[in-house]
């Protein structure tokens, strides 16, 4: 009897509670700024000096680009991250001179199919929601949509 009463009185107390449960994925979770989530690229901003692709550790990033036709530099062609492998170390933004790669607060990538898990330069750019605030302005200082 002593024991119903004492589970009651942990019921009721918790009852009254603020709830820590979220309603995923009804209600997106908010993350912390700093989390560390899939990258966004900004093509724009991206010199093609390789550093990223040098220093990722799995080896997953791939990138082409061109000699500019009229001023110093070079122009990104393709820009490919293979997510089966990528452990979102977050060393490929720390590296790039230009923060045309950064972190994102979106971590959902299931999928049925392995082949969903390549992204290309389109999807990394599209994928722009939840930039830490710290990235979230261009070389020109404007804040990235
Ligand atoms: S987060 Fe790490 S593993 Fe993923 S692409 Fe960047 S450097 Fe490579
Ligand atoms: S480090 Fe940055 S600027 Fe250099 S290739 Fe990678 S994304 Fe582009």
């Amino acid at each position: 009897m002593m024991g119903l009463i004492k589970g009651m009185g942990v019921t009721l107390k918790t009852m009254t509670k603020k709830k820590v449960t979220h309603k995923y994925p009804d209600e997106p979770i908010p993350m912390p700024d700093r989390f560390r989530g899939i990258q966004h690229l900004d093509p724009d901003q991206c010199i093609v000096c390789n550093q990223c692709a040098r220093v990722c550790p799995t080896d997953c990033i791939s990138l082409t680009g061109h000699k500019h036709p009229e001023k110093r530099g070079k122009v990104l062609d393709t820009f490919d991250i293979n997510f089966e492998i990528c452990i979102l170390c977050d060393l490929c933004t720390e590296v790039c001179p230009t923060e045309a790669i950064v972190m994102t607060h979106q971590f959902e990538l299931a999928s049925y199919s392995r082949d969903d898990l390549y992204k290309n330069l389109e999807w990394l750019h599209q994928n722009n929601s939840g930039i830490r605030s710290e990235n979230n302005v261009n070389a020109r200082g404007v804040k990235k949509k």
